[in-house]
């Protein structure tokens, strides 16, 4: 009776730990993918904010020449004016104007070469963060893949545990299930063996005495230090 109960506490517990191991195997995937979700978005707002100084230095370049082409225009029909003026007077006011538009022209010109500059960099810098950004992007679609396989294989396989899980407890008494359960709020190796005379979870000595009654299979006993339930070394195990 107590060997049987023994024998299923411990085909649960080899259930126990293979569904923490499984936890565990999938345990930094879910994090690293929200992670790289993180680090995507953030990427894919620095390519964003690039883009949007390159629209506008192009806007401020595509207005630079409208302007030239303004002036460009107002020189060419003051130079015809000046061959129709009156007196000396009105020769100087034009010629004065037609300087004014040149110095300005100038300026409108500079402003054009050093959005052309300012592009060129912002074009590279682009470059650049959309290649990184596509970098993390596909290390996030690959550990995507990875955590999706894994989720869906492990489900198999935690579901098959599951119900083995519960067939085993099934033949248990209640009040061993719940002092079980118990335990396993604390360690989840519930049951142990006695290895060398200590417990095999906390590794502290069990009493000879006691390791003399538990050969008995009369009572089941419990570890002094941990709590975990403890069953001889040499007992058989069932398939579970
Ligand atoms: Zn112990």
């Amino acid at each position: 009776m107590v060997l049987e109960q023994l024998q299923l506490l411990a085909a649960i517990t080899r259930i126990d730990n293979e569904l923490a191991d499984l936890q565990e195997e999938l345990g930094d995937l879910p994090h690293e993918v929200k992670a790289l979700e993180k680090e995507v978005r953030s990427r894919q707002q620095a390519v964003d904010t690039t883009q949007k100084h390159i629209d506008d230095i192009l806007q401020t370049r595509s207005n630079a020449k409208i302007r030239a082409q303004e002036i460009q225009d107002k020189e060419k029909k003051l130079s015809a004016q000046q061959f129709q003026v009156r007196n000396n007077r009105e020769f100087d006011a034009i010629t004065k104007e037609v300087e004014m538009l040149k110095v300005e022209l100038r300026e409108v010109e500079k402003t054009i070469g050093s959005t052309m500059m300012t592009e060129e960099n912002l074009r590279r810098v682009y470059d650049a963060q959309f290649a990184d950004m596509e970098d993390v992007r596909d290390r996030l679609t690959e550990r995507e893949h990875e955590l999706n396989d894994l989720s869906s294989e492990h489900n198999d396989e935690i579901n098959d545990l599951l119900s083995r899980r519960a067939d085993l407890l099934a033949k248990l008494p209640k009040t061993l299930v719940v002092q079980y359960e118990h335990i396993r709020e604390y360690h989840t190796d519930t049951t142990v063996a006695v290895r060398k005379s200590c417990c095999a979870g906390c590794f502290n000595a069990v009493p000879p005495q006691r390791i003399v009654e538990m050969r008995t299979y009369k009572t089941i006993f419990t570890c002094e230090s941990c709590g975990r339930l403890l069953y001889p070394e040499e007992m058989q195990h069932i398939q579970g």
